[in-house]
């Protein structure tokens, strides 16, 4: 079973990831966007491990929406709305237990993710973050290791398509040839997930 503590320090790892990768995100961001989603996420995770350190939300579902709401209100451009709605979402959909299963989390991390589509109006092969996203909540019934593989892949994979939401649509042809900013730091948040549980 996963615990507060378990989504606490999915929560911590994707704020150290971020860190760690921001200047990568931002180059991403840069040929196919303005050039801020490394900064953008960074002050959003480093608002969210402030939250995570002051309050002690006490059940997963109250970890992933305090995190939810903090990204909203910090992040700004496309990606605050869709990542905090992602884990709102997801929070939500965990209810107020205080541990749930494997196979609970994959169900409220679909429901997170469906969030995210709808918001947004993406669907796989938009060249967006549901290009990572929608197959980690595919692969997450074979464990965390397989859904950060596949959200590293699905990342990857956005290479060669053509962008048809967010900033980066705007270029139409020219933005093949660039790796999605948001399908990486999404399979950043994946793989934060895959090290809470290891
Ligand atoms: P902005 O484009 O406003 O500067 P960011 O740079 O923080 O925002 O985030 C850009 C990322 O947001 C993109 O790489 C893409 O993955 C994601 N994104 C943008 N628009 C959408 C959308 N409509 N649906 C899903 N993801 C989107
Ligand atoms: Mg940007
Ligand atoms: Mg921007």
């Amino acid at each position: 079973m996963l615990d507060t503590d378990f989504f606490r320090r999915w929560m911590t790892a994707a704020a150290a990831f971020v860190d760690r990768e921001a200047d990568r995100l931002t180059a991403l961001d840069s040929p196919i966007g303005d050039a801020d989603h490394g900064s953008n996420l960074q002050r959003g995770f480093t608002a969210v491990r402030a939250a995570l350190e002051k309050e002690a939300p006490d059940t997963p579902g109250a970890v992933l929406t305090l995190a939810g709401r903090l990204l909203i209100s910090t992040v700004g451009g496309a990606s605050g709305p869709l990542y905090g709605t992602l884990l709102r979402r997801t929070g939500k959909a965990l209810g107020e237990e205080a541990e749930v299963s494997e196979e609970q989390l994959a169900q409220a991390l679909r429901a997170g993710v469906e969030g995210v589509k709808t918001l947004g109006g993406a669907v796989p092969g938009d060249k967006t973050m549901v290009d990572a996203l929608v197959p980690a909540v595919d692969a997450l019934g074979d464990g965390f290791a397989a859904a950060r593989a596949a959200a590293e892949q699905g990342a990857e994979a956005t290479t060669p398509l053509q962008a048809r939401k967010g900033r980066a649509s705007y270029l139409g042809e020219r933005s093949i040839g660039h790796q999605d900013p948001g399908a990486t730091s999404s399979a950043l948040l994946i793989a934060a997930l895959a090290e809470a549980a290891a």
